[in-house]
């Protein structure tokens, strides 16, 4: 084994210790989660679009000023995302959501791809919406998926005849209501924070309010976040690599042991 994966191991082993006990584990993933299957980060490497900063195009104002713009900026990441494919570490999550030994895992995402959904994860709550879903940008409520089709971006809303804008959730709007009352009512035992920079709010402030009750919180990142000092472990690597290991560790007969002995005592 080399050296670089014989640390991992060390700081994998404690961080599924703090897991395993977990009887409703929240799994929450940032767009580091998927960098990986080739889908860039806003603000990291390879992260610009253009020159212009995603605050600028994800946002009513943005649209306001240059819907075509938007939508030209929609529809290649649309295309981007329908390429790409799940990496392992995704599909190693969709293995967790069905094995983790009597516990319930909830999987949610800030990302707007579909990713997680082709890794076979069941149920994915997405809090800042979706990619591939079309919506009237006047009041009629009128949405779509589109199913990677761009087509109805360019007509005018069936319902009012209005513009029609992506179904994401943009900066300075509210997050869906009933994603994130899918995810305060699950109250989660511990959390698996993968590949978020917990900068955007409110959602940054759900593993931040549950290290401050003292509950398990293990980050993974492949750099340091604002988050990583109150972090329960932090580990540090790509999701592609880490969390194929943390699942097997974490779906091992070991801590089925571990789990029943917490259960029992
Ligand atoms: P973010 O704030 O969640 O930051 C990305 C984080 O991922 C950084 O901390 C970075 O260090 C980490 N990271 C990068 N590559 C990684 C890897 N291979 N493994 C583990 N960690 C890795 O995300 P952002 O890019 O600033 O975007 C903010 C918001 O924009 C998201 O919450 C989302 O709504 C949207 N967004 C979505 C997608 C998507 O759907 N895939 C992509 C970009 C942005």
């Amino acid at each position: 084994m080399d050296a670089q994966l014989a640390v991992k191991r060390d700081a994998l082993t404690p961080a599924a210790e703090r897991l395993a006990p977990c009887r409703r584990l929240l799994v929450l993933t940032g767009a580091g989660a998927s960098a990986d299957a080739g889908i860039p980060t806003f603000r990291g490497a390879g992260g610009v679009w253009r020159s212009h900063r995603p605050e600028d195009l994800a946002s009513p104002d943005g649209f306001a000023r240059n819907p075509e713009l938007v939508w030209e900026w929609y529809r290649e990441r649309r295309v981007q995302v329908a390429r790409a494919q799940p990496h392992p570490g995704q599909r190693a999550l969709a293995l967790l959501a069905r094995h983790f030994p009597a516990a319930e895992v909830l999987v949610a995402t800030t990302n707007e791809d579909d990713l997680l959904e082709r890794a076979g994860v069941a149920e994915v709550v997405h809090l800042h919406g979706s990619l591939f879903s079309t919506r009237c940008a006047g009041a009629c409520g009128w949405e779509q998926a589109v199913d990677r089709d761009s087509e109805l971006s360019r007509r005018s809303c069936p319902g009012c005849g209005a513009a029609v804008r992506p179904g994401s959730t943009w900066y300075g709007e509210p997050l869906p209501e009933a994603e994130l009352e899918r995810v305060l009512s699950f109250r989660a035992d511990g959390c698996l924070l993968i590949g978020s920079s917990v900068l955007v709010a409110p959602v940054s402030n759900i593993p931040a309010e549950m290290a401050l009750a003292g509950l398990p919180v293990v980050e993974v990142n492949c750099a340091e976040t604002p988050f990583t000092s109150v972090a329960t472990v932090s580990l540090r690597g790509p999701a592609r690599d880490i969390l194929p290991a943390l699942v097997d560790l974490l779906t091992s007969p070991t801590v089925r042991d571990q789990r029943r002995r917490t259960a029992e005592g």
